[in-house]
């Protein structure tokens, strides 16, 4: 590599640029206009908050993935010199463009596999926020991801805080992974309870500001039970490796137990853009004005056992994993079904578990699923989820 090289600052595709990781990952290049830059932007929907980022960030692409959103973003972008686009196979070609060198998945939901995996054939570094990828296709994406040699680099913060722990232990015995969770809104809440919570409540994070179908996750604790999963496939650990510790300050965002005993942990403000920023900087860490975490303040550091009763999406997800195929893929295509219809108040909070397990008990399993079965059956369990939550029969 020569000195032009080192100068060079890394060009940066954000999928799902609109959205809370999309948004934090901006203020990131925003901090370090001097490394990075950014190429291309997509989103959804949201295409006013689209075009405020391409006037501001100048991007050489921007994609917008609903196709009916296409004539008002590209009227509204005339008089600039981007390329405009839309639609899905849009989105997989974006990613594969010569200069860029990080794609970051910051898109929510199973619809982050296609272009994760366009971006791997490319060879672009993924910086992997959308967890859901590696739920629903772990093994493929591991194997796509070593074929072509491209590194994953893990933004979900327990994830990141894993890989900043075995830096530098390349080779030591890894005993356990220790993944932290919040417990969410409703942890200390009985069964009972359980029963009439809201949407409005379980929007409620008390740590973090993330979108909506994240925070019910972490509401129902599937979010752990996905990251469960994410780690298992990131980290090639066994099942039994990876154990979940309720940390309700959120402060330690996860620990590596190695095989002498001893255990490291990463600490931090829960502030979602210290990772992102580490998945752009690695191996180097660079300097942030982000707020330092004040140990005056945070007084105590509690932990408690996850409850897999009350919080049993955590134990379907824990199943899914052991059962392996398309399990997995099966549990997140019922997840969205139940978390959209409970963003809609379809379903009540208990009611998603139920439609969850009578989806992984009727959908078809396969054992050595490959790209095509992914796809089939993302569209089966939506449709059996779907009408399990329509005939209101769980
Ligand atoms: P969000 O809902 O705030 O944003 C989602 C973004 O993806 C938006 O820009 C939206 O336009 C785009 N998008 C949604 N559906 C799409 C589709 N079908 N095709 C193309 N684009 C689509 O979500 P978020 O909270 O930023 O989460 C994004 C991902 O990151 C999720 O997988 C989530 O699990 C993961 N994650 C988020 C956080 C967090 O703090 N928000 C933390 C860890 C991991
Ligand atoms: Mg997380």
């Amino acid at each position: 590599m020569n000195i032009e090289d080192h100068k060079k600052k890394k060009q940066i595709a954000i999928l799902g640029s609109t959205g809370s990781i999309g948004t934090q990952a901006l203020q990131v290049v925003e901090e370090h206009p001097d490394l990075y830059e950014v190429y291309a932007l997509t989103a959804n929907n949201r295409v006013e908050s689209l075009i405020a980022q391409a006037r501001k960030f100048q991007p050489e692409v921007v994609v917008i993935a609903n196709e009916d959103k296409y004539a008002g973003l590209k009227e509204a972008l005339n008089d600039m010199p981007v390329k405009v686009y839309a639609g899905m196979d849009a989105l997989c070609q974006v990613v594969e463009a010569a200069p860029i060198d990080i794609v970051l998945t910051a898109m929510v939901g199973y619809a982050g596999l296609k272009p994760t995996m366009s971006a791997i054939r490319a060879g672009k570094a993924i910086a992997l926020a959308n967890k859901e990828t590696l739920v629903v296709a772990g093994e493929l994406v591991n194997e796509l991801a070593q074929q072509y040699r491209t590194p994953i680099l893990p933004v979900d913060s327990e994830h990141s805080a894993i890989f900043q722990c075995l830096v530098g232990e390349f080779g030591n015995p890894i005993e356990k992974l220790i993944l932290t969770a919040s417990g969410g809104p409703f942890r200390t809440c009985s069964m009972e309870e359980l029963q009439t919570v809201t949407k409005v409540q379980a929007l409620k994070h008390p740590n973090w500001e993330m979108g909506a179908k994240i925070t019910v996750d972490s509401a129902t604790m599937m979010n752990k039970g996905f990251e469960v999963i994410e780690a298992k496939w990131l980290f090639g650990v066994r099942p039994d490796q990876i154990e979940v510790v309720v940390h309700p300050q959120s402060v330690i965002h996860s620990m590596v137990q190695f095989g002498d005993g001893s255990v490291k942990a990463q600490l931090g403000m829960p502030d979602m853009r210290l990772p992102i920023q580490y998945a752009f900087s690695y191996p180097e860490r660079i300097s942030s004005s982000f707020e330092r975490l004040d140990f005056s303040k945070c007084t105590s550091l509690t932990f408690e056992q996850p409850d897999m009763r009350r919080f049993r999406n955590l134990a379907l997800a824990y199943e899914a994993m052991h059962r392996g195929g398309n399990m997995p893929c099966i549990v997140n295509a019922a997840n969205e079904v139940v978390v959209d219809a409970f963003l809609k108040e379809g379903i009540a909070f208990l009611g998603m578990s139920d439609v969850i397990e009578k989806t992984m008990e009727r959908a078809s399993f396969i054992k050595n699923p490959v790209y095509e079965d992914y796809v089939a059956t993302d569209v089966e369990a939506r449709r059996i989820a779907s009408e399990f939550v329509r005939s209101s029969c769980v």
